[in-house]
């Protein structure tokens, strides 16, 4: 299938080819005739899916009608509203709406906490057609009526499960009530958990259901291996995998802002470059690491889940978790950061027999096994001593085999039905020439001790 074949307009069209995507994602190839056709669209789709784009797209399109040049804010009502839960997300997802808005005059923005109100409101007060916003300060900026949303055409709330989990739901209902009543709803999601449905069921009309990835899946495009370690060990396994693999850029989760603040420090005095961000660091500085780490001039960025929630780094090689998280869905999060776009990766997890429950969590959660490979020296004969060692030895004995993935059944709490014209498939492979930076290598070099690596789908 092609773009062309969609029904985008010319201009649309040239703003992909530039981006160089040469044919739609299953999400875009679903999506995006639904909207064209005006209907309300209840996606499921992780991130690394191209989602953005699949709202994005079409949005554009209808709102084309919209152009013009006038220098009058009267001119240049927000039409299209995008809410997003982190200021990250919504800085990229503005960024693609910039992308591929390039050939045509509508005007876009941003708007999110931890920075500076009032460059924001000059800007909107000089009016934008799409809007992109964190719900706090867009509540912020509607109670200091900076901003008007009684033209709004497009709602999108995207990663609307994430907004839930962070309490955003309150706020994104008040929001609401400054939404003219007929307009186009779209709801992007990775899980639907009862809260959403109702919400949707609240706001949205006679939506049409849309999934393409699993849900609680890990792309197979993601090689994951566990190492047992002590937590005394972890540091040094940490600094010695960084830079026997040579990863040039990795991005390192912690359970705690203390936690990346002294693991960065600590890498630093391994002369490995490091920055932490978490929600305690400005907007400018977590904005400023992520541009240098992106550039390649900071190695390892340590954060958080909160400061790495929605996080696209083009072709990022690997993920550590240096801590496991206590909510196996973080871990989905987590390793969604790599292996995006079709192209391969590696989630590393460091694993204190403390954590060994986690990681059976979090093995239920993405119905597969993830391989532990014992390596000498690193205190690991302690797991083998924690509840569950027989597994441990099974592993550690016959050289890990890593269980290949069996097909997932929606939960049975899910009960939506896709409509027969819309197919369930698996994560999908995208299809872009890969962007090599010079002297990055693509592939993740076979790690220490064992030599062999092991895809997580053999
Ligand atoms: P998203 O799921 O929206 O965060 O997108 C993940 C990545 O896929 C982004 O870096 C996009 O630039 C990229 N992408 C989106 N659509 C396509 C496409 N049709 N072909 C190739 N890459 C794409």
């Amino acid at each position: 299938m092609s773009f062309e074949s969609l029904g985008l307009s010319p201009d649309i069209l040239r703003a992909i080819a530039d981006a160089g995507y040469t044919e739609p994602t299953p999400i875009q190839a679903q999506a995006i005739p639904v909207v064209l056709s005006g209907k309300d669209v209840m996606a499921g789709a992780q991130t690394g899916t191209g989602k953005t784009a699949s709202f994005t797209l079409p949005m554009l399109h209808k709102l084309a009608v919209h152009q013009n040049t006038s220098t009058s804010p009267a001119r240049h009502q927000v039409r299209g509203l995008i809410l997003a839960p982190t200021r990250e997300l919504a800085a990229q997802v503005e960024a693609s709406v910039r992308t591929y808005s390039k050939y045509l005059s509508l005007r876009s923005t941003s708007v999110y906490g931890g920075v500076h109100i009032d460059p924001q409101i000059a800007e909107l007060r000089r009016g934008v057609e799409i809007l992109v916003a964190t719900p706090g300060r867009l509540l912020d900026h509607l109670h200091q009526k900076s901003v008007n949303l009684s033209q709004v055409e497009f709602l999108v709330l995207d990663e609307a499960d994430r907004m839930l989990d962070m309490g955003f739901m309150p706020d994104i209902r008040r929001i609401f009530s400054y939404l003219p009543p007929r307009r186009q709803n779209l709801l992007f999601s990775a899980t639907f958990a009862e809260e959403i449905k109702r919400l949707a069921s609240d706001f949205m009309h006679d939506p049409q259901l849309i999934e393409v990835a699993r849900r609680n899946a890990t792309a197979d495009t993601v090689t994951q291996v566990a190492y047992p370690v002590a937590n005394d060990h972890k540091r040094r396994l940490l600094a010695q995998i960084i830079k026997n693999e040579d990863l040039k850029q990795v991005l390192i989760f912690t359970n705690t802002k203390t936690g990346a603040n002294r693991l960065a420090h600590q890498l630093m005095h391994e002369d490995i470059n490091a920055v932490a961000i978490h929600s305690d660091k400005t907007q400018q500085a977590r904005m400023q690491a992520l541009a240098e780490f992106k550039e390649g001039k900071i190695r390892a960025l340590v954060a958080t889940d909160i400061a790495a929630r929605g996080l696209d780094i083009d072709d990022l090689p690997c993920v550590v978790n240096f801590e496991l998280p206590h909510s196996a869905e973080d871990y989905v999060h987590r390793v969604g950061r790599t292996g995006r776009a079709g192209i391969s990766g590696k989630a590393i997890s460091l694993v204190s027999p403390e954590e060994k429950r986690y990681l059976s969590d979090i093995e239920k959660l993405i119905k597969r096994a993830i391989p532990l490979e014992a390596l000498p020296g690193y205190g690991a004969e302690r797991l083998a001593e924690a509840p569950g060692k027989d597994r441990y030895r099974e592993r550690t004995n016959e050289r890990a085999r890593p269980v290949v993935a069996r097909s997932v059944e929606p939960e049975p709490s899910v009960q939506y039905v896709p409509e027969p014209s819309v197919e369930i498939t698996e994560i999908p492979e995208i299809k872009r020439a890969p962007i090599r930076r010079p002297g990055q290598k693509r592939e993740v070099a076979a790690l220490l001790l064992p030599p062999r690596s092991i895809p997580a789908t053999e």
